[in-house]
């Protein structure tokens, strides 16, 4: 129990529970049909799981605390496999835990959406996560998850505003977000210090596609520790670590080459042109 909250719940965990009178609203945002294979991050005591396996053909639900895990489990939801572990180690499709048999016969699904109510503590990890397994080709179509706000702002966030950053970039090269809904700290029990809001994340191919994702990543982290330099020097944050060959090319030099101009701050950047940017740099390394 947590001091004053009068529930149970444990923090290490982001557990905040969603409250009955905003199941409906989230449900009817995540809007799930009857032939849809869902895996929910974090089902909790099962306050989505329950009207997601009533509408959808399966739910694939991925719990780290034990107890929960094994309460969904013997609560009879028979579309429901629950697996217990930390979602941020998932590997294959689907998974195994040493705790809960491989899941049944099933043929994996042709795609398959993913929601979940995050513990805001590793909403992020969790974000990346989802586009590492999208793009070792889990069947991904899209994303409806709850978020403190500030996070939800910088996955919709435009070049040049203050939300934009890394988690923009890596994010918006591979889907397109949306904010559905926003929800007071109210509609959790117990209650977060922070508001929330309800993102989609529709995933799609890298676009632009990039000759090396690691190197796009490692270059758009790099240039956001220096967001409000100017572009040529944000850029020695990057090329100081000669990642990729990066010391052969002088900033000025890559920055010319990706017809930048060299004074522009990396915040004001598209992910078009950090992909331009980044291919430069993949190119003398090859
Ligand atoms: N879905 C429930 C609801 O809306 O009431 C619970 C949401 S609560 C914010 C987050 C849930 O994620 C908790 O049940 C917590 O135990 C679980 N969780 C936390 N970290 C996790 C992780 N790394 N992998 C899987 N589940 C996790």
């Amino acid at each position: 129990m947590r001091k004053g909250t009068g529930v149970f719940s444990r923090k290490r965990f982001g557990q905040n529970f969603l409250e009955p009178a905003w199941v409906t609203k989230v449900i009817r945002a995540i809007a799930p049909r009857s032939t849809e294979t869902f895996i929910e991050i974090g089902p909790g005591r099962g306050a989505l799981t329950r009207p997601l396996a009533s509408e959808a053909a399966h739910v694939i639900a991925y719990e780290i605390d034990r107890n929960l895990a094994s309460q969904l489990r013997t609560s009879g939801l028979s579309n429901v496999t629950v697996v217990e572990g930390d979602f941020l180690d998932v590997s294959g499709f689907f998974p195994a835990t040493s705790h809960q048999p491989p899941v049944p016969s099933r043929q994996p699904p042709a795609t398959v959406r993913v929601a979940g109510n995050l513990p805001y503590n590793v909403a992020s990890p969790i974000l990346f996560k989802l586009a590492e397994l999208y793009a070792q080709g889990w069947p991904i179509v899209d994303a409806t998850v709850m978020l403190q706000r500030e996070v939800g702002d910088r996955l919709v966030a435009p070049p040049g505003s203050r939300d934009y950053g890394v988690l923009s970039v890596l994010m918006q090269h591979v889907a397109s977000a949306e904010r559905l809904l926003a929800l007071p700290p109210g509609a959790f029990r117990p209650q977060p210090k922070v508001h929330s809001v309800l993102v989609r994340l529709t995933y799609h191919p890298p676009a632009p596609a990039v000759a090396n994702p690691a190197t796009f990543t490692r270059l758009v982290q790099a240039v956001f520790t220096r967001r409000r330099k100017t572009l040529a020097n944000a850029l020695l944050a990057y090329t100081a670590a000669d990642r990729d060959g990066g010391a052969a090319l002088t900033p000025a030099a890559a920055v010319q080459t990706a017809g930048l101009d060299p004074a522009r701050r990396p915040e004001t950047l598209s992910v078009t042109e950090f992909a331009r940017l980044a291919d430069i740099y993949a190119s003398i390394s090859s």
